[in-house]
């Protein structure tokens, strides 16, 4: 989709749904992913703006913080002018943008300006809170309609122009949206209307979301129900008789680690897998970019490297970000992979190895512990290393001691090559560190000795607000445990064995026992 300034650009409405990316459809990603500009407001998940090209403009035009958001005209001049320029344009918006989305009027000014446009439709978050709930919408014994409704209309005019009492008369289910600020108000004419003071109410916060929260009442009881539990917006206010028939089973909140926060303190780059592993389990997950991880070589060292790639018998990948950065150079200088040559493979650990793997290429060696260590006795003392020529990927921190142990105990020909650094960031800005410090969380979890060192020297960036949780400390295996042990910081959980899976295991079993 590359513009032409001749011709006019396409305008495409989509519903990004209710938070959980998952729940996106497939048009919607395809679309993401190829247009030349974003316009978004308040999304409940930045994920969506990750799967956009690195060169597609992105516009924000939802509120920031002490303003207010930018008016819906502006709104659609913006999307106007860049389809006139030729542009595609992606006008991302929360569940579906017919539903409360004022989609309508951003398609009434496309069309006075004829500019062509497709809409999107997306889970619109009355059906998502319901599926994630196990509320039922619509029962063959209890109900048989199902009623939209919003408790803001017009967030310009502040007021409500809904007679509530009206809505009291239908047997069916009642789905509120924009509802919790003016509950008592809408419950009171409910009730006038003749609604049951006994008709059960369920209320879903950040629904399909991991920090998804719910509670349970009736119409007599909601409002202190609503109080007492602390939920607030976004959530939606679903009443009827299928609310008390909703499944026991409760299978998104009954997820082992559902409820739990947890920081995960990797860079950015490989952070994924791990937030994947605790998301699944059903925790929410808060990312700390503690270090950050570049590019960085010497362009002669690596010339010649790669000039002789062949001529190695071994390669050895000491992290995954080695593989990265060992792959991303790797490809900029060949256009075949078989120029890597006949050379064996050794990763230090698991995650290396499938990052290795995910190449098509397979791994020889990766030790029972992943560690450097582990690594350099099994090559010394079951692969011989002697005379054979071996390139070791690294990172700024050199691997000294490894490779001065392949030299000597294994008498090889080490060459190593360093292809990143990492260094710390700023979390004193971080969106994420921001988070941390106003709600806490229930664990912080260590993947290497250098998150441990960063999370002491930047720990004026995680000062807890009052009332945010206080985090036990979890470590991936020995090494990990072994720093935090020497800044006497307290280990409230270890991995049994330093593997990614294992490390969520040993949190799930943590957390599982009851809590002191
Ligand atoms: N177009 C959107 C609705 C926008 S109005 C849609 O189709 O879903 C915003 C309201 O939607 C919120 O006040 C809340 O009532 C509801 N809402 C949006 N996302 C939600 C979520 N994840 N969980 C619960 N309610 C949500």
């Amino acid at each position: 989709m590359t513009s032409k300034e001749t011709t006019t650009g396409k305008v495409y409405l989509i519903g990004a749904g209710p938070g959980d990316p998952g729940l996106i459809t497939v048009r919607a990603r395809e679309l993401i992913e190829t247009v030349d500009v974003i316009v978004y407001d308040y999304l409940s998940n930045a994920k969506f703006l990750e799967w956009a090209r690195p060169d597609a403009e992105k516009i924000y035009v939802g509120k920031v913080a002490g303003r207010h958001s930018i008016p819906q005209d502006e709104i659609e001049e913006i999307l106007v002018k860049h389809a006139m320029k030729g542009k595609s344009v992606v006008r991302l918006k929360g569940g579906d943008p017919f539903v409360f989305g004022r989609g309508g009027e951003e398609i009434e000014q496309l069309e006075i300006d004829k500019i062509p446009f497709e809409i999107v439709p997306g889970v619109t978050a009355a059906l998502a809170s319901a599926a994630y709930a196990g509320i039922p919408l619509s029962h063959r014994d209890y109900s048989s309609s199902i009623t939209f409704l919003t408790g803001h209309e017009n967030p310009e005019k502040h007021s409500l122009s809904i007679d509530f009492r009206e809505y009291a008369k239908f047997t069916g289910t009642l789905c509120l949206y924009m509802g919790i600020g003016q509950l008592p108000r809408i419950v009171a004419e409910l009730k006038e209307g003749g609604l049951a003071g006994d008709t059960p109410v369920g209320i879903i916060e950040w629904a399909t979301l991991n920090r998804q929260r719910s509670c349970y009442g009736t119409l007599d009881s909601i409002v202190a129900d609503l109080a007492a539990s602390g939920l607030a917006a976004p959530a939606m206010v679903i009443i009827g008789e299928v609310v008390a028939h909703r499944s026991k089973a409760n299978w998104f909140e009954n997820r082992p680690l559902f409820g739990r926060r947890f920081v995960v303190t990797r860079a950015r780059e490989q952070a994924g897998q791990l937030t994947e592993l605790l998301e699944d389990n059903g925790a929410e997950v808060i990312e700390l970019p503690f270090i950050k991880v570049e590019p960085e070589f010497d362009p002669q060292r690596l010339s010649e490297i790669l000039a002789g790639i062949a001529v190695y018998e071994w390669i050895i990948f000491t992290s995954a970000n080695g593989v990265k950065a060992f792959f991303d150079v790797f490809y900029k200088a060949f256009d075949d992979i078989r120029c890597i040559g006949p050379m064996r493979i050794a990763a230090v650990g698991a995650a290396t190895a499938r990052a290795i793997e995910a190449h098509k290429l397979k791994v020889d060696l990766v030790p029972q512990e992943a560690n450097a260590d582990a690594l350099a006795n099994e090559l010394i003392e079951n692969e011989g290393l002697e005379s054979l020529q071996v390139l070791v990927i690294t990172g700024n921190q050199n691997r000294q001691e490894f490779v001065k142990r392949l030299e000597t105990e294994g008498r090889a020909i080490v060459d190593t090559l360093p292809l990143y650094k990492t260094s710390k960031t700023d979390l004193t800005q971080d969106a994420s560190a921001a988070r941390f410090r106003e709600v806490g969380a229930d664990a912080v979890l260590f993947t290497s000795s250098s998150t441990v060192k960063s999370f002491i020297d930047q720990s004026a960036a995680f000062k807890l607000e009052d009332g945010a949780r206080r985090p036990v400390l979890g470590s991936i295996g020995p090494l990990t445990s072994k720093s935090l042990n020497e800044n006497k910081l307290p280990i409230g959980f270890e991995a049994k064995f330093s593997s990614l899976d294992q490390f969520v295991q040993a949190a799930i079993d943590h957390f599982a026992q009851p809590q002191k």
